[in-house]
Formats: structure tokens, sequence, C-alpha cells
């Protein structure tokens, strides 16, 4: 079998390895550089217990995805900053059902910068460093021999795509297109759309070693800064940083952690999370073709299993989540399924 994946970012380049892996011919299409939209920009908070918001099938794939991950990595060679840093939920209301209370000289060991006098504690949420992560996926599949080609997809359908420039590519199709799925030629109805969040990165490496979150931000620490944010927003795929988004970043940042007013600001940056109607993604088939898209808040996370249940469902025919099915809206939508 060939197949051609649509999209270089970390669900693309995981699904293309995993591919790749079972011994299949694989091309990936990527129009810019692989991993440079919202998968490099990502904070790299790895919580599924916090992102759930409560037991069910959310909760549970994130699990087995982080579940995943270490070995993920070993097997590829790849250490990108991957780290049991747990996780600190700053808030009156018990996130997950492991969650316990925190305070005092415990809580001050993990972040000693936090305004905070109590949290609650999640000790197996994880970090992984986006910058690195991406090229050592990248660098697999090239290792592996997926041929990795800059070109822009211009349209979709059973059985291979077309360019912009009309080139015909034959394979089993799989688009991991990010934010810009519903832009591809054939899959204009489904409703993955655009969702802006700006990030800060601040000069500190002491105010927490966990991850935080507050009631309006989250402090994601890495060994040489530490990453603060982030906006929701609902602007299209208009491009940028805002005076408002960071002023926004940054009163929470230190709401959270006072200390941090006097860290050197590094750079900020924007992308767009691949946000679907429920929040979470669309993995399965649809009229011919494949999708791993939609991935939102959790695409970091969720990768490592969206490219194992995705290929085992190509390969061996194997049920995907129903969580996932991509059929869950757009049925209701009238697209054609
Ligand atoms: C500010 C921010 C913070 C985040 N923090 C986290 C986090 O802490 N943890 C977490 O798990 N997730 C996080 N996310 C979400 C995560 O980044 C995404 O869910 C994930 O990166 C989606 O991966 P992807 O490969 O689907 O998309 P992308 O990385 O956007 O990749 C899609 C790729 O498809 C390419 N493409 C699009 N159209 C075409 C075409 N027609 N032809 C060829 N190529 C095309 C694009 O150029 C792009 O490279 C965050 C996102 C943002 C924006």
């Amino acid at each position: 079998m060939a197949a051609v994946v649509v999209g270089g970012g970390l669900v693309g380049l995981a699904v293309a390895l995993e591919l790749a892996r079972r011994g299949v011919g694989v091309t990936c299409l990527e129009r810019s550089v692989p991993g440079a939209e919202a998968s490099s920009a990502a904070a790299g908070i790895l919580a599924p217990r916090v992102e759930a918001h409560g037991d069910g099938p959310a909760r549970a794939l994130g699990l087995q995805s982080l579940a995943l991950y270490e070995g993920w990595l070993e097997s590829m060679g790849a250490s990108p900053g991957f780290r049991r840093s747990g996780a600190l939920v700053v808030g009156d209301t018990c996130p997950d059902a492991d969650a316990r209370s925190l305070s005092g000289a415990s809580l001050s060991r993990i972040a000693p910068g936090l305004a905070a006098k109590c949290a609650w504690w999640l000790p197996d949420e994880a970090v992984v460093d986006t910058r690195r992560l991406v090229g050592g996926v990248r660098d697999a599949c090239i290792a592996l021999g997926v041929r990795v080609v800059t070109a822009t997809v211009h349209r979709v359908e059973r059985g291979g795509v077309c360019l912009i420039d009309g080139e015909i590519i034959p394979g089993e199709v799989v688009v991991c297109a990010g934010a810009w799925t519903a832009s591809v030629g054939g899959l204009e109805g489904v409703p993955v759309r655009p969702v802006r969040g700006q990030l800060v990165a601040l000069g500190d490496t002491q105010a927490t070693s966990a991850v935080v979150f507050g009631p309006g931000g989250y402090l994601v620490p890495r060994t040489d800064e530490v990453v603060v944010g982030s906006t929701v927003e609902e602007v299209g795929f208009t491009r940028g940083v805002t005076a408002v988004g960071v002023r926004h970043i940054l009163d929470h940042a230190l709401g959270l952690a006072p200390s941090l007013a006097d860290a050197a600001f590094l750079r900020s940056w924007s992308n767009f999370r691949p946000g679907s109607p429920d929040g979470w993604p669309l993995v399965g088939a649809l009229a011919g073709v494949w999708l791993a898209t939609g991935h939102y808040r959790n695409g970091v996370l969720l990768a490592p299993l969206t490219a194992k249940l995705l290929v085992a469902a190509m390969l061996d025919g194997d049920p995907l989540p129903a969580a996932w099915a991509p059929d869950r809206f757009l049925r209701r939508a009238g697209f054609g399924v």
C-alpha cells in the first residue's frame, strides 16, 4: 500500500511514522516547514486529567496516549524534554478523582513562586518541549524512508490527492491539515475551525517545576524558560500577537506567580488550534479518505494514540473510538458519509 499524508504537523508526522513502521510507503505533503504551525507553537502540556473535565472517553483516551509517550519517544531515540512534572490546579473545585490537596512546605517545594497557599496536585501529568518534539518525529520519519515533500494540496479524493500545480499523487489519503482541514478541496463541510492562542515565554526557571493551571491561564516550566498562556480567540486565520492578548496572559501569570514580574520577557507567538464543535478530534474515514484532525487543545497529548489507532484501523480494520468518529456531527450537517 502507498499512503499520502496531507499536513506535516505533529499529527501528520506521527501517522506517517506509524504507517512507515508497518511497511507502508508514505509521502507526507507539507506546504510549509514540518511542524511550523500549531505543533511547535504548543505549550507542551500533557495533562489528560485536567483537560478532560470529568470521567469519560476523553479522559480515558488522554490517559492512554500519555501512557504511550515515553515508549514512543524512546522508539525514535528522541528526548525532547519529556518530564513527569506533575500539575497543580489552583481553585476551589477538585479537578479530578486522582487529585489531592497540597499546601505548606510540600507546595512550596514544587512551586516556590506560587501565590496560592494551597492547590490540587496531580503528580503524573507531564510536559514535553514542542520546539524539539516535532524535529524528533520528523527525523524518525525520514530515517524510515518517509518522503517529506514541500507541496500544497488543493483537493483530496478516494485514492489520491491533487496538488495546486495539478500534479496527482496516488495513495490512501490521510488528511492531517489541522486548523486548515476545511480549506482542503473535498473537505469543505468538515467542522474544524481555527482558534487562535497566544503564548509568552519568560526567562524564569524557579517559580515552578510543575505545570500550574489557574482560573485564567497556565504556567509551563521548561529547562530554560517558563511558557505562560494562553488566549482563546475566534479571529479566523488572523495571525499575530496583540497588546491585549499579552496583557491578559501576563495578568494571569503574575497573579499566579508574582515573582515572575521580574523575569525577562523573552518572546511571544501565536498559532491556531484546530477546533471542533465539541473540542475533541475527528479521527476516522470520511467520504473515501481518512481524517486525523480537530485535536484542539490536546493534539500534542493525543498524537501517539491517534497514530496508533488510526493506522490499526487503516491496516487491520480495528474499530476507532466512537468519541472521535468524524460523522458524529457531519451526519447532522448533511455531509456525505
Ligand atoms: C497556543 C497553543 C497552545 C497549545 N498548547 C497545547 C498543549 O499544551 N498541549 C497539547 O496537547 N496541545 C496544545 N495545543 C494544541 C496543539 O498544538 C494542536 O492540537 C496540534 O498541534 C495539532 O496538530 P496538527 O498536526 O493537527 O496541526 P498543525 O501542527 O497545525 O499541522 C497542520 C499542518 O498541515 C499543513 N497544511 C494545511 N493545509 C495544507 C495543505 N492544503 N497542503 C499541505 N499542507 C497543509 C500546515 O502547514 C500545518 O503544518 C496548543 C495549540 C496552541 C495554538
